[in-house]
């Protein structure tokens, strides 16, 4: 690497590719977007397959900025995660998920529960529990209708802290549930020693229902595994009739996906419990 004198510092320099450039904008709109109210949470049904009935629901964040658009989170999350802005953001998340869970409640609609993810670096925070507690606290939402995803990355980085957090968690009465499962590194080991809920299959496998057999057998195992562990497995990403078929077929206990709703604007979700609840 070239040695920088001191009157060579740059904004944005040529050996600089587009996508570094492109996020220190983004880093720099995010860092306004919450107090300039540009952040929106949808909100995606999850249905048990015994009842059809939409039991739950998971929590997405969206940003729209005047000046660029729609910004995926898939590409604003891990800005957030590197400049820390995932603890501001994150708490907002939480809250304002509890805050309309709550809502829904004190409006007459079934209770069901409420889905948010969590990034690992938010995790593992110290004071994270207590500023889960502290959100129930101030909300009023019973902790067992907040349901927490998290990924098995977090597993790997200090697994004491994590058995211990989620204790606190299991002891609170919040569900946990591991997001994205069977695409991490982790060893299988870890879910006997963590206070967990719920094993979500991650889209990857149920996209190729019907095409790739290999995929079938892992969603057959963690389906299976789930079952032994006594735990709850939910597929996300069903989008076709025939996916919904074979996971009935193996005893998934929940889905959610396009199939049934894309994640929709909180307005639009009340349409969804209305219908849920009449019929
Ligand atoms: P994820 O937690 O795995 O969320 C599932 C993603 O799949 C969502 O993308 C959802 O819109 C999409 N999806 C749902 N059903 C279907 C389907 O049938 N087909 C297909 N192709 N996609 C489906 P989204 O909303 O763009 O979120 C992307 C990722 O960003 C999430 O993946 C999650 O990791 C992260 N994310 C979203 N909201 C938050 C948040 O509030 N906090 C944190 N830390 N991360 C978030
Ligand atoms: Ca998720
Ligand atoms: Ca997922
Ligand atoms: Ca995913």
């Amino acid at each position: 690497a070239k040695q920088k004198g001191k009157n060579n510092y740059q904004f944005y320099t040529p050996d600089m590719n587009f996508t570094t450039f492109e996020n220190l904008v983004l880093e720099n709109k995010l860092y306004n977007a919450l107090e300039k109210n540009e952040l929106e949470l949808y909100y995606q049904p999850q249905v048990d397959l015994n009842t059809g009935q939409i039991i739950g629901m998971e929590a997405l964040i969206r940003w729209v900025n005047p000046e660029l658009g729609f910004i995926s989170p898939a590409k604003f999350i891990p800005i957030a995660e590197e400049t820390g802005l995932i603890i501001p953001i994150g708490e907002w998340t939480l809250r304002s998920a509890c805050k309309q869970n709550k809502l829904w409640q004190d409006m007459g609609f079934n209770p069901m529960r409420v889905a948010v993810n969590i990034s690992a670096y938010q995790f593992q925070q110290e004071d994270f529990v207590e500023k889960v507690r502290q959100i129930l606290n101030e909300t009023g939402l019973d902790p067992k209708w907040l349901e927490i995803e998290i990924t098995e990355s977090i597993a790997i980085k200090n697994v004491d802290f994590t058995v211990r957090t989620l204790r606190k968690f299991k002891d609170m009465g919040i569900k946990v549930s591991i997001d994205d499962f069977g695409t991490g590194f982790s060893s299988l080991a870890y879910l006997k020693n963590f206070k967990i809920d719920a094993l979500k299959i991650d889209y990857s496998f149920v996209k190729d229902i019907g095409i790739n057999s290999e995929n079938e057998s892992i969603i057959k195992a963690i389906i299976m595994l789930a079952k032994n562990l006594k735990l709850n497995v939910i597929a996300e990403g069903v989008e076709t009739k025939e996916q919904l078929k074979f996971l009935k077929h193996q005893e998934c206990n929940e889905s959610q996906g396009y199939l049934f709703s894309k994640p929709v604007p909180s307005r639009e979700f009340e349409k969804l419990l209305i219908r849920n609840n009449v019929f």
